[in-house]
């Protein structure tokens, strides 16, 4: 609280709060000693721990538990990924272009070890959906690509249609990434239908700890060269003594996330909910990929004049923890790469603010949030009550 004031905390694609059972395992698991490479009775207690939080995260995505490789975070799985070096069936393979997704996050628009030489832009629809007959056009030049794309996107949620953007990527005979960080736990992942070589989780986007994440390798037996090497922890693929009390908490947390998909419904009610009200004061409102298939935890809208930085501290001052669509790098606040690749006019880009709900989200958080709304508007936009779009 502050002063009497309640915390509501509506940034979960940001970070999501530790669940405190995930918490409960961590520390009792630090309380252990035991590298999970030792062969003594207290290492291959560890062990023992990281193996069933691998099966926990196997299951979240439905894999085999000896396709999940443990890293640092869904930073380092893109980075891994995102290689023109694979194994494939044990044959090495280049793969010569990387295709990445208008829409993706930093972590994959940097290209991971591609040099930019050997990159390209997918572009997306006006609702942020990347265009097939683009990937079409583009899987048709010469050289073995790599597809990166990612599930569902972290500022506006839309979903990408993976199912075909794996099919057109197998045809041309291409390698197939995806980026499902905002989506474990928010949406069924299927490895198999979606035909993905490789998968990148992060625990903290569902409750589990800061700095986890995997890798996790399709039915395909494909393999990315590893990024970190020296020993032969994780079967080769990730080089360093286990954080076995991250990979407890992912491997809680993974559990817990997909025992949550069952409520998909009642977070979709609650993102409803907030836009129903937002525009029932603003009518001129525009939610951003709202024609597209979307995660049921995030809203990523904007009503003209309401500036999205003004309104973020103004929520802040109230207790209030969102997110914006800009990024504030240098000083300086840019317009988000997301919008700007669906066509969103700038000025209503610099107005767009996000909100992403979860595990501890409730209806008294989005009656706090329209309770507040309406001030705002007051102070910043009061014509925004009455214009419609
Ligand atoms: N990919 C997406 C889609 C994300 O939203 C994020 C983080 O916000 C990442 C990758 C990076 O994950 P991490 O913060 O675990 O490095």
């Amino acid at each position: 609280m502050t002063g009497n004031r309640p915390h509501v905390y509506l940034d979960y694609n940001a970070g999501a709060p530790l669940r405190p059972v995930v918490r409960d395992r961590m520390v009792e698991v630090m309380m252990a000693v035991g590298n999970a490479s030792s062969v003594h009775g207290d290492g291959r207690r560890a062990r023992g721990r990281v193996e069933e939080a691998r099966e926990s995260v196997a299951l979240l995505c439905g894999a085999r538990s000896r396709s999940v490789t443990f890293v640092s975070g869904g930073t380092e799985a893109n980075m891994t990924a995102l290689t023109p070096q694979w194994q494939d069936k044990g044959a090495p393979v280049y793969l010569e272009r990387l295709l990445r997704g208008a829409t993706e996050h930093p972590a994959v628009a940097a290209g991971g070890r591609f040099p930019a030489s050997m990159q390209s832009v997918l572009p997306v629809d006006g609702n942020g959906v990347i265009r097939l007959d683009e990937l079409e056009r583009l899987l048709a030049e010469d050289g073995p690509a790599l597809v990166s794309v990612m599930a569902a996107n972290n500022e506006t949620g839309v979903i990408q249609p993976l199912e075909d953007i794996g099919r057109l990527t197998k045809v041309a005979g291409g390698f197939f990434h995806v980026d499902a960080v905002q989506a474990a736990g928010r949406m069924p992942i299927d490895m198999e239908a979606w035909q993905a070589d490789a998968l990148s989780l992060s625990a903290h986007k569902f409750g589990g700890p800061q700095g986890m994440g995997a890798v996790v390798a399709g039915s395909t037996a494909r393999v990315p060269a590893p990024l970190m090497n020296g020993g032969g922890q994780e079967n080769w693929r990730r080089a360093g003594t286990e954080n076995v009390a991250g990979i407890c908490g992912f491997g809680v947390a993974a559990a817990l996330a997909n025992d949550d998909l069952k409520d998909a419904g009642q977070l979709a009610a609650l993102r409803d909910q907030l836009e129903a009200g937002v525009s029932l004061i603003c009518p001129s409102m525009k939610v951003f990929g709202s024609d597209a298939p979307r995660l049921s935890n995030t809203s990523c809208f904007a009503v003209g004049g309401i500036p999205a930085e003004t309104a973020l501290i103004a929520f802040d001052l109230e207790n209030v923890s969102l997110s914006s669509g800009s990024a504030c790098s240098s000083g300086k606040v840019s317009v988000s790469h997301v919008l700007s690749a669906m066509g969103v006019d700038e000025h209503i880009a610099r107005c767009a603010l996000r909100v992403s709900l979860g595990w501890n989200s409730s209806e008294e958080d989005i009656a706090r949030f329209l309770n507040i709304w309406p001030m705002i508007v007051d102070r910043l936009n009061p014509e925004a009550r009455t214009r419609a779009a």
